[in-house]
């Protein structure tokens, strides 16, 4: 099986590691691509930054639950939760403005 530069197109070896030609490092597989998460915080059905709804959709929880517990574990862990929260805004991306808005809970009105 042959190995061939995706800058050059030289013909490499099997085990070559660069491409003697160019110099462009040669991937045995595929370079680790980005893995499209959906833990996401969603620009559709937030409330503060999204987080709980993100949650609610990548695990297809219930959003008023997930926001209650949010809630209960703030005030019974003196804070504990809302530390949590933050962590989750930083850390969970923004849904992009490209993408269609990721919609997919159920509607609960009232209650
Ligand atoms: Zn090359």
């Amino acid at each position: 099986m042959a190995v061939f530069c995706s800058n050059c197109g030289k013909s490499l070896g099997d085990e070559a590691r660069f491409c003697s030609g160019c110099g462009r490092p040669i991937y045995a597989t595929q370079p680790p691509v980005f893995v499209q998460t959906r833990l996401i915080r969603p620009r559709e059905g937030r409330m503060v930054a999204g987080v709980c709804q993100g949650l609610a959709n990548n695990y297809h929880w219930d959003v008023v639950w997930v926001r209650v517990i949010t809630v209960l574990a703030t005030i019974f862990s003196s804070g504990a939760g809302l530390i949590a929260y933050i962590v989750f805004w930083l850390v969970m991306p923004e849904e992009p403005l490209a993408l269609p808005p990721v919609t997919t809970y159920t509607q609960t009105n009232g209650s």
